[in-house]
């Protein structure tokens, strides 16, 4: 993309309505804009991080047996009174009458709807277990909106949900989610602890958030340091095997995690202090399995083994792709701007024409630009290059391509690094080997 053309609004100010880091940054990098309370559009560097980030997730979802659906918005309240929850939900339900003066809502979740598509079709134990994701915008009316993305009103999720025969299939679905959760988090460039979980209105007994460390978070979180250097992505688990499953999941919960309502002081007192970590947390992600609630309410059954109706057990697992966008700026800027982990960036790097107009420096930042013009972002606005350094710092490309009329003559690039600051003098071919 050519930045003179493009539509990627930077502000020089603060705005004065962004309490946090993140808030003020995706402003001033021009990723968002409030259009309501809790409600924003997201403008081409923004949506180009929401599509990253839903990238990695709907990977991390299809490796572990995840099919892809796509549900509506909006949702009869009819499905909500079966299962009960349509008076039980409260004011964060947003509710809509259309003009034949039926009740709709604008789904905050969807469990009823997936249990009622899942029970119009499945009829046998053979065809379990299932497990059926869509990325897809919630709104929940909340109180207070605030932090920009981090707590909208309208906001993009992945909400996955399982179905299986037995608690014993269930129990090994959930730890396949956990897995798969561990791994999206760690790809996107962020340490995001399981911690064990209340439940809440969902309803079940087992249950993990999924938060990363910042002061801005809003939940009080104790845990293990070790949690943060193990590395899933190369951990053998076999996502087949009940024992290698299980392995995975009792190695995991051996390191002590928790949020300020789950907290216990004896368990923590164990853990050697120098691992000790204690601070602020973003919920990213909230697994959860409820066992029978919504399939025994919505009256959802198979066939089983002998023939006879078995409600299947489920599960439910959301991550917040749009608040995501938030906490990985949180954990992830200076004074001068974000700093984007490599996976997620809008733009693999800048390249920044130091003379916009000498013939030798446009070429050769052309010649770098034609080597990726749909992951490169080519500064070729004729500001001066204070301004040009600036704005890339602020929105915050992994690496810089610094085009100047010296090392152009000589066939030189400089390459910053965003987020060590280390640079290199490189040759064209150099550079873009670094970079792509
Ligand atoms: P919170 O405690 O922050 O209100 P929640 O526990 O109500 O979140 P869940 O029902 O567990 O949220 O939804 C799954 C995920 O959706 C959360 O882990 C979070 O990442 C995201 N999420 C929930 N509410 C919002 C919101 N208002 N804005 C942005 N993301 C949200
Ligand atoms: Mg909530
Ligand atoms: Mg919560
Ligand atoms: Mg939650």
């Amino acid at each position: 993309m050519r930045l003179s053309r493009s539509f990627l609004p930077t502000l020089r100010e603060t705005p004065s309505e962004a309490q946090i880091a993140s808030h003020r940054l995706m402003l001033r990098a021009g990723l968002i804009r409030q259009t309501a309370s809790g409600i924003y559009a997201w403008l081409p560097a923004g949506l180009r991080v929401l599509r990253h980030i839903g990238q990695i997730v709907r990977e991390e979802q299809d490796a572990i047996g995840g099919q892809e659906v796509l549900m509506p918005t909006l949702q009869p309240a009819e499905l909500w009174k079966r299962s009960g929850r349509y008076d039980a939900y409260g004011p964060e339900m947003l509710r809509i009458r259309d003009r034949h003066e039926r009740d709709l809502l604008y789904g905050p979740t969807n469990e009823e709807m997936i249990t009622d598509l899942f029970g119009q079709s499945i009829r046998s134990y053979k065809e379990l277990p299932q497990v059926l994701y869509h990325i897809q915008w919630k709104f929940r009316d909340e109180v207070r909106p605030r932090f920009g993305v981090m707590r909208g009103r309208e906001f993009l999720m992945k909400d996955a949900y399982s179905f299986d025969i037995s608690y014993e299939a269930a129990v090994d679905t959930y730890r396949r989610m956990m897995l798969a959760y561990l791994r999206t988090f760690q790809r996107l460039g962020v340490r995001a602890v399981p911690m064990v979980a209340d439940t809440g209105p969902i309803g079940g007994d087992l249950s993990h958030e999924f938060l990363i460390l910042a002061p801005t978070g809003e939940s009080g979180v104790f845990y293990d340091g070790e949690l943060e250097t193990l590395d899933w992505l190369s951990d053998p688990v076999d996502i087949s095997d009940s024992a290698s499953l299980d392995k995975f999941f009792s190695n995991l919960t051996s390191y002590y995690a928790a949020t300020d309502e789950k907290h216990e002081e004896g368990a923590w007192s164990q853990v050697p202090e120098s691992r000790r970590r204690e601070g602020r947390g973003i919920e990213v992600g909230h697994i959860f399995y409820f066992g029978t609630k919504y399939t025994r309410a919505m009256d959802i059954t198979v066939a089983g083994p002998d023939s006879t109706p078995v409600c299947p057990e489920m599960g439910s697992y959301g991550i917040g792709v749009s608040r995501l966008v938030g906490a990985i700026i949180e954990a992830c800027h200076d004074e001068a701007g974000i700093i984007w982990p490599d996976s997620v960036a809008p733009f693999k790097a800048v390249i920044i024409n130091l003379k916009t107009g000498d013939a030798t420096c446009d070429a050769f930042c052309e010649q770098l630009y034609a080597a990726a013009p749909e992951q490169f972002l080519y500064d070729d606005r004729t500001d001066r290059a204070g301004a040009k350094f600036a704005d890339a710092d602020l929105m915050g490309h992994p690496w810089q391509l610094i085009v100047g009329p010296r090392g152009a003559k000589e066939g030189k690039v400089e390459l910053k690094r965003r987020a060590t600051g280390e640079r290199f003098e490189l040759s064209v071919d150099e550079a873009l080997a670094k970079v792509l």
